[in-house]
């Protein structure tokens, strides 16, 4: 390439940094900004969707911190499109399912394995059985678009809209506010829902979302985000080698079709006991019917810890080859674990290696799914007047610094 065609891109790279660093929004809350902590958030363009998706340009927002951690979201789905953490010897990786590029996440393979990687699920996560529910005696129909059931929200859930992005600054984070406006009726579900997300990363190496929704019709609600983690990096193989806690006495069991009987049954002695520290792939292969109905891990785990107000660890994960080490906390009861049983090998990731079964998994804080059709399961109804907030914290540290990420979650 000639001196001056290079000279011109990188001219022309750097003036788009510098748009990139003042745009308006984050002008907007430039008095926010607070002497240096190490901690700053940039922009940058990630390419437009398909015209047959209406074209939008569909931006990119990464937070860094001082201590090797940072996390792209881009506004289409809210999706976690890179996290990059630390190992034990200080070796940055990438260690979340996604792809380089827009068309990565609107491909024809994409939408017809549908993996949901790193993206904000609603208006209800996971399943709902018959793809229908009944509230105050009325009975509403949903987009059936999994072996009749609904999954994730429906057939366009809030994992393929695109949300609004603020992103501003606190004294010790930096942050990204996405919204969106779910539609009365939309995927079948009542009531109009402005929904609000923030991503959130500070300091210690947590990312932390909190979630927020009102509603002006009675409705139910259940918001999640679907990251996949590999802990050695995405793309570099099987988590079967990685170490689970779960902390729950207690798992909903499921039918053929993935929807809970309603049952509430103890993991004790089962392949589902992740009480202490597991690896993955010891008991995945047990002559099991749940592992059956699942083709491995994809069950909703109760929590201990009662479902309120306040921060409960839910879940460890431990990679023993880097030394990662990812701790969950959420204010939610549930906690659905899936190994990734259905990366079938058809997509290529970020760094152009093959997914395939078992390459990631996700853990996705939540209400239990099929809760509208389940009276003894904790409530997922909304009513006009009230606001629905949870937070769920990804907090990483290595195993030489372990418990360092636990002392520090009551924030
Ligand atoms: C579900 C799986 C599903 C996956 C990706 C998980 O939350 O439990 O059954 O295959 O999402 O769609």
């Amino acid at each position: 390439m000639p001196h001056y065609t290079r000279m011109l891109i990188l001219t022309l790279c750097t003036a788009l940094a510098v748009v990139g660093l003042t745009t308006p929004a984050l002008a907007k809350r430039a008095h926010h900004h607070h002497r240096s902590n190490g901690l700053s958030i940039s922009m940058s363009s990630f390419g437009n969707l398909p015209a047959s998706l209406g074209g939008t340009a569909i931006d990119r927002y990464t937070m860094r911190n001082s201590h090797g951690m940072s996390v792209s979201i881009i506004t289409y789905g809210g999706i976690i499109q890179s996290l990059r953490v630390p190992d034990r010897n200080g070796h940055e990786d990438n260690v979340t399912l996604g792809f380089k590029d827009i068309e990565g996440y609107t491909s024809d393979a994409y939408i017809k394995s549908n993996p949901y990687f790193g993206a904000l699920i609603g208006r209800y996560g996971n399943r709902i059985g018959g793809a229908m529910f009944t509230l105050d005696g009325v009975t509403y129909h949903l987009d059936a678009n999994n072996n009749g059931n609904t999954l994730h929200g429906g057939f366009k859930g809030f994992d393929k809209q695109v949300w609004t992005a603020d992103p501003f600054r606190t004294r010790n984070t930096v942050g990204l506010e996405l919204t969106y406006t779910s539609a009365d009726g939309e995927g079948g579900f009542p009531g109009t829902l402005p929904v609000t997300v923030v991503y959130s990363l500070g300091r210690d190496n947590q990312l932390r979302i909190d979630y927020k929704a009102t509603t002006d019709k009675p409705t139910v609600v259940n918001l999640t985000n679907h990251a996949y983690w590999n802990l050695g990096g995405e793309g570099s193989g099987t988590i079967e080698n990685h170490l689970l806690e779960l902390d729950a006495s207690h798992y909903t069991p499921v039918d053929s079709g993935l929807i809970p009987t309603g049952a509430i049954d103890p993991v004790a002695g089962t392949p589902f006991d992740f009480r202490s520290f597991h690896r993955i792939g010891d008991r995945i292969r047990e002559m099991n019917q749940q592992l059956v109905f699942g083709r491995g891990y994809d069950h909703n785990w109760v929590l201990d810890a009662p479902s309120g107000s306040r921060l409960h660890t839910a879940a460890r994960l431990l990679d023993p080859s880097s030394g990662r080490e990812l701790t969950i906390l959420t204010k939610e009861p549930g906690i659905q674990f899936y190994s990734g049983n259905f990366l079938d090998g058809t997509l290529y990731g970020t760094s152009g290696r093959q997914y395939r079964q078992g390459d990631g998994l996700a853990l996705e804080t939540q209400h239990f799914p099929d809760s509208p059709n389940k009276p003894n399961f904790p409530s997922t109804v909304l009513r006009p007047g009230q606001t629905y907030r949870t937070t769920t914290v990804y907090a990483f540290s290595t195993e030489r610094g372990r418990g360092h990420s636990e002392r520090r979650h009551g924030r």
